[in-house]
């Protein structure tokens, strides 16, 4: 199916792609006055949604928009959208809301435009990525997942022009997290990555392979992850909804531990992918 025709939801009523239009007034559109959400869906079941429906909750409270839904009425939505058994993921996006001018402060009595589609996944390429480091230039609210995505779109682009799939995000000597995925590290036999604050959005993805790693005692440890470590690391990994365990093979220029995907990978993997076949599978 055409994706231009596929079934979107927008402000209570579902309708194709290409009629859904949003108001240029809109804050979204003006501001990047927003939060939204990246659920992965395999054999029609959502991956983890209580934890996404509360990161919603957790970047709505962030920027103070009431929330529009409930769980409840979300999930309803998401079933309506949903369709088939391959592989897909639900986007979801809350902006402030269409204001009568276009003025910074937050008009009272807006009510929020709220937006979901769902689009296939594509496949993962399992070779291993190449990567950069560039300097964090984001904001100080990276907990929050505003839909305000300039920093990040700049340099996942550096890292294109550079031949190269994501960028790893350095602040004060530390490696924090990619463009638009969470860092792991193998460091002594340890997978390390760096613990929740607001310097990082707290990925889902992260928490499960931190649940898996401790469910088949494979150590972890969430601490700070200095670039020394990273650029010495045997395994670099990034995580991501919709990328899944991507091995990093490449770390400006130079190549990661042999330079193809390691052992902890090919374990964590295989665990990851157990986990979404049991999601897959009819109960
Ligand atoms: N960090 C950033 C900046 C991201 O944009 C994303 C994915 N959107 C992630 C981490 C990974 O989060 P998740 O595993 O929940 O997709």
């Amino acid at each position: 199916m055409a994706l231009d025709a596929s079934i979107v939801y927008l402000n209570g009523e579902f309708l194709p792609l290409n009629q859904a239009k949003v108001s240029v007034m809109d804050r979204g559109f003006l501001f990047g006055d927003g939060v939204y959400e990246v659920i992965p869906v395999y054999g029609g079941r959502p991956l983890r949604l209580d934890e996404h429906m509360e990161r919603l909750a957790s970047s709505l409270r962030g920027i103070r928009i009431t929330p529009p839904l409930s769980n409840a009425e979300w999930a309803s939505i998401f079933s309506r959208l949903i369709q088939g058994a391959h592989d897909q993921s639900i986007y979801l996006h809350v902006t402030r809301g269409v204001a009568p001018k276009r003025d910074h402060a937050i008009p009272p009595d807006i009510e929020p435009t709220v937006f979901a589609m769902c689009t296939p996944i594509a496949p993962l390429p399992v070779d291993g990525i190449r990567t950069i480091t560039v300097d964090d230039i984001r904001w100080d609210w990276c907990h929050i997942k505003a839909i305000t995505l300039l920093s990040n779109v700049l340099l996942r682009q550096e890292a294109i022009d550079r031949g190269c799939t994501e960028a790893i995000l350095v602040r004060d000597g530390y490696a924090i997290e990619g463009a638009a995925s969470n860092l792991f590290v193998l460091v002594d036999g340890v997978l390390v990555t760096p613990p929740k604050s607001n310097e990082l959005l707290p990925g889902i993805t992260r928490d499960l392979v931190l649940e898996l790693a401790a469910q088949h005692g494979i150590p972890a440890s969430e601490r700070r992850i200095t670039l020394q470590e990273l650029k010495t690391a045997p395994e670099v990994w990034m995580t991501s909804s919709t990328r899944e365990i991507m091995p990093v093979i490449e770390l400006d220029g130079a190549p990661v531990g042999s330079g193809s995907p390691g052992p902890a990978w090919q374990r964590m993997q295989g665990l990851y992918q157990d986990y979404k076949e049991i999601l897959r599978r009819p109960s």
